[in-house]
């Protein structure tokens, strides 16, 4: 049987796994690249296989670098059925419909082609099932499968499959430690080959508590200079992370008395979701405070759904927090918020997630003195800071740890999701801690296994 990569090989981004034998084909996510600079056009790229002769697909979690394909596959005539947990559609739907918002938007200022529409997407979510954590699968013919907590996002799992009583685990993106709201990753049982992701896999994350520390800092040096302190978050996770975090530091009388925007209309709705599959999340304080008053809200939380509401955040002058995003800073309403407050000296950024190669939020996290937004040049005087603890991938430790599983050995683990000088740098760090074979494989590459 044949396993080959077909993204997630190139950076961190548009995973995309083929698992072949001579009776079935299942594709493991499918996922848009993001971030590097050719990485627009390979989005257009014909895939390397028949879309048509594709038996299923099964899809890890909601994020938009392991799903952003899967309508185009569906354009380009996947007829079969795509697996994923219930929460994993109910935000891919979201996160979808907003990609097909921003490609329609782009179009119509840039002229730039659409990848897909609406019609794709519907489509798509036609041949969705959802299937719970725990539950064994048959994706096609003579191939068994299983969802597990990858403890990353809301419905987040990592998946494993077995084909010719040979067991692959694929990890989709594996969360990081003690993530407030989630639940800790499962523990691998047993596995011969896993496609493991190595976002961080040079990296050790400091620890929860000073996560919480860190985030009171950073507020208050701003807040109390009079600035404004601009989140770019993530709108899945990061963001409803950071809204129980925040508050947290209210119920304890540490929050300053600042107006907050949530200003992300793809946040407001996931947070919605957020509450809706509540049972998928993991709490150490009580959901809800009073029947209308749950932890993703608390006082002076404006959330601002509209353009309008969005540009009234200007109108106030005081100090204040603005979460938007998109969380790498490449596009979205952060953008404009930047683009008034970078050169501001009294402000503040504050950056709590992964920032691709390429991206504006990896030039501002590496200190570039200017930055080009819209056309315009602008200096940075705000000051920027960034919490590692607050990133929903696990670090090379975790990683490590997670990669000895419960019975038996793994005899081969395959680096993907990582930039390549991490994944080299991981692979070094892996041989040192377990036995199996590390490979780093290539675009395209294909094992016969
Ligand atoms: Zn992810």
């Amino acid at each position: 049987m044949k396993l080959s990569f077909h993204g997630g090989v190139r950076g961190v981004t548009g995973s995309c796994f083929l698992l072949e034998t001579e009776k079935s084909k299942v594709l493991i996510d499918c996922g848009m690249h993001q971030g590097e600079r050719e990485s627009k056009e390979w989005n257009f790229d014909d895939f390397n296989f028949d879309p048509k002769a594709i038996d299923a697909v099964v899809v890890t979690h909601a994020h938009y670098d392991h799903t952003g394909r899967v309508p185009l596959l569906v354009k380009k005539g996947f007829t079969g059925k795509i697996f994923m947990t219930a929460p994993t559609k109910a935000l891919s739907e979201i996160i979808l419909e907003d990609a097909v918002h921003v490609m329609a938007e782009n179009a119509k200022r840039n002229g730039d082609e659409v990848l897909f529409d609406l019609t794709d997407v519907t489509k798509m979510l036609s041949q969705t099932v959802g299937i719970n954590y725990h539950t064994k699968f048959s994706p096609a013919t003579g191939v068994s499968a299983m969802f597990h907590d990858a403890g990353h996002i809301l419905g987040s799992a990592f998946v494993t499959i077995e084909i010719e009583n040979k067991k692959f685990l694929f990890s989709g993106d594996i969360g990081n430690q003690e993530i407030p709201i989630l639940p800790e990753t499962e523990k691998i049982q047993s596995a011969d080959f896993v496609i493991a992701e190595s976002t961080y896999g040079n990296r050790d994350h400091e620890s929860t508590d000073q996560r919480k520390k860190k985030l009171i800092l950073a507020i208050t040096q701003v807040i109390n200079r009079g600035g404004t302190l601009i989140i770019p978050a993530f709108s899945i996770e990061r963001t409803q992370e950071l809204l129980y975090e925040i508050d947290g530091l209210v119920d304890e009388g540490l929050m300053l008395e600042v107006p907050i925007y949530l200003d992300s209309p793809l946040a407001i709705k996931a947070t919605e979701i957020y509450r809706h599959y509540k049972h998928y999340l993991r709490f150490d304080r009580p959901i809800l405070k009073s029947p209308d008053h749950d932890f993703f809200t608390f006082p002076r939380l404006k959330e601002t759904l509209n353009v309008d509401a969005s540009k009234a955040i200007n109108d106030h002058h005081g100090p204040k927090i603005i979460i938007a995003g998109s969380g790498m800073m490449t596009g979205g309403r952060v953008m404009h918020h930047l683009k008034r407050y970078l050169s501001d000296k009294k402000s503040g950024v504050l950056i709590i997630g992964y920032q691709g190669e390429g991206t504006l939020g990896r030039k501002i996290f590496n200190g570039a003195k200017t930055v080009d937004i819209h056309g315009d040049e602008i200096e940075i005087h705000a000051q920027i800071s960034a919490i590692g603890a607050f990133s929903a991938h696990a670090d090379r430790n975790k990683m490590a740890h997670w990669l000895v599983p419960v019975e038996g050995e793994i005899k081969k683990v395959f680096l993907v999701h990582g930039d390549q000088d991490v994944k080299i740098d991981f692979k070094k760090f892996l041989q040192k801690k377990i036995k199996s074979e590390i490979i780093i494989p290539e675009f395209w590459q294909v094992f016969e296994l």
